[in-house]
């Protein structure tokens, strides 16, 4: 049989269901693997303890007959997400010992559905970049090596989540995605995450970086998995005003693979001078195989796209600036020992509790929020966002969906691109215009480069319409046969 931390869910669940093992066993081996793979830094916090008591009752619902959506499946809580009485740092020094008294809608959502928490993984923080090495809890490590074992990011902002998931220590996660944060990650780790529609799955405990373009997702090996795992997250919820009040369709359902009379836009504006040769063969393949399987292939514009990364470089700090105005060293987490008055405690518990790439997004963020620069930032980057949903929504009168690559380049050596926060800004170009635009996209992964690191595909659907990209994620999976695995797990199976 094969090792139970390889099964996908799908599989894990008929096996629970057939009583070929238990949720019990199914808990014990992920921790396992999770305890093995310390050195991949992807959790903050372990919670095995957790983890087996849930396991305990999701068998005692097996054996009555009433057992959950997602009923005995391990996965990694992005410690972005609150976790009543289990501390949540949004892997921030100024959260330190913050134990939360509620739990996210998202993550009660998991639980309710019988899902077993395995930990909180690690994270960049306040989900501040696309590498997680501005984690206040050390960077977490790629499961993928370099052929001569160099250590590469996982990607960010959910790379902890992302690299539980590749290596085999869990068999989903929670993620959240601003500019790319499930997208990225997944293809720099060879699996697969989708960002649903804005208002499809509650933020409501989930710790905001930027309001608007924050999405809580799923990330898992395969689409199908990704489908459960939404499945058991979305749905509307009153405490958040931004949740949407839709029924959640049924996703897994929607993945027939046929695509006849479907039409997929090719956006000219996403093929970028610079970009590696391979990554743009890859999308043409993708094209291709899309083809093959009945779908037209249409070539379309989404011409607003190269002001979408300045646009989200203005709103997503901007928002940031505001929402991290509560971290004052009064209300929780730290404060600082040595301040005599009380701006000066403010001023020494900010400075001492966030770290650099979360200093630069507020500096940024009160900066273009300023009386004399307002219009000329806030005001024109919001305009910029109401064209590119405008560039999304004409071309969605024409095409179903639309398919990219998921990010400029393969993952790459840890402490590359640190010293240019502008290069690291730059991995996000592809993404970050779904977040602005609030339209569902997924990471697929669909082949690997000329140094064996993965490549993710990415398909973007229309508000609301996460069915299509399921269906067309579907395809691109079936098509591509990406088996491969990272080192860290050969290793361990070997
Ligand atoms: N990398 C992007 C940033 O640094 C996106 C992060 C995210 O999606 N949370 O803002």
């Amino acid at each position: 049989m094969t090792e139970l931390t390889h099964l996908t869910i799908e599989d894990a669940l008929k096996g629970l269901k057939n009583k070929d093992f238990s949720a019990k066993e199914l808990a014990e081996a992920h921790i396992e693997a999770m305890e093995g793979a310390r050195d991949l830094n992807a959790f903050i916090v372990e919670t095995p303890e957790i983890a087996l008591k849930q396991a305990e009752e999701s068998d005692k619902r097996y054996a009555s007959g009433d057992e959950g959506l997602l009923d005995g499946i391990p996965f990694a809580n992005k410690d972005l997400f609150c976790t009543e009485g289990t501390q949540t740092t949004a892997a921030s020094k100024i959260l330190e010992g913050f134990v939360p008294q509620y739990t996210s809608t998202v993550g009660q959502n998991l639980a309710d559905a019988g899902a077993v928490m395995l930990g909180k993984a690690n994270l960049d923080q306040f989900a501040m970049g696309s590498s997680n090495t501005t984690s206040a809890f050390g960077n977490v490590i790629n499961p993928w090596k370099t052929s001569d074992g160099k250590d590469l990011v996982p990607g960010g902002s959910s790379g902890g989540s992302a690299a539980a998931v590749a290596a085999r220590i869990s068999m989903g996660a929670t993620a959240t995605d601003t500019g790319g944060s499930i997208r990225q990650p997944a293809s720099f780790c060879g699996i697969s995450g989708i960002k649903p529609t804005y208002g499809r799955c509650s933020r409501w405990g989930v710790v905001a970086f930027s309001s608007s373009l924050d999405h809580p997702g799923p990330l898992a090996r395969t689409v199908k998995d990704n489908a459960l795992m939404l499945q058991a997250m979305a749905g509307y919820d009153p405490k958040d005003s931004t949740s949407a009040n839709k029924p959640v369709p049924d996703y897994a359902a929607a993945m027939t693979g046929d695509m006849k009379g479907m039409k997929i836009g090719i956006p000219k504006e996403y093929r970028l001078d610079g970009m590696p040769e391979e990554i743009g063969k890859l999308w043409d393949q993708g094209a291709q195989w899309l083809k093959e399987a009945g779908a037209e292939i249409v070539d379309i514009s989404l011409p607003h796209t190269k002001y979408a990364l300045p646009a989200y470089y203005i709103i997503a700090p901007a928002e940031a600036s505001s929402n991290l105005a509560r971290y004052d060293g009064v209300k929780y987490g730290h404060r600082s020992k040595d301040a005599e008055t009380l701006a000066d405690m403010y001023a020494k518990t900010r400075a001492e509790g966030f770290g650099d790439e979360v200093q630069r997004r507020i500096m940024i963020g009160a900066y273009v929020l300023s009386a004399g620069y307002y219009d000329a930032y806030y005001i024109k980057a919001q305009k910029i966002r109401r064209l590119i949903l405008n560039d999304f929504e004409k071309a969605y009168e024409t095409v179903d969906a639309i398919l990219t690559p998921t990010a400029p380049s393969a993952a790459f050596p840890i402490g590359e691109n640190e010293d240019d926060p502008i290069k690291m800004y730059l991995n996000d170009v592809f993404t970050v215009t779904a977040n602005l635009a609030g339209v569902p996209g997924m990471s697929v992964p669909a082949g690997l480069d000329a140094n064996g690191l993965p490549l993710g595909l990415q398909i973007l659907g229309k508000a609301w319409d996460e069915e299509t990209v399921f269906k067309v994620g579907g395809v691109i999976e079936e098509a591509a046969q990406f088996n491969a695995m990272p080192q860290k797990v050969m290793s361990k199976a070997a």
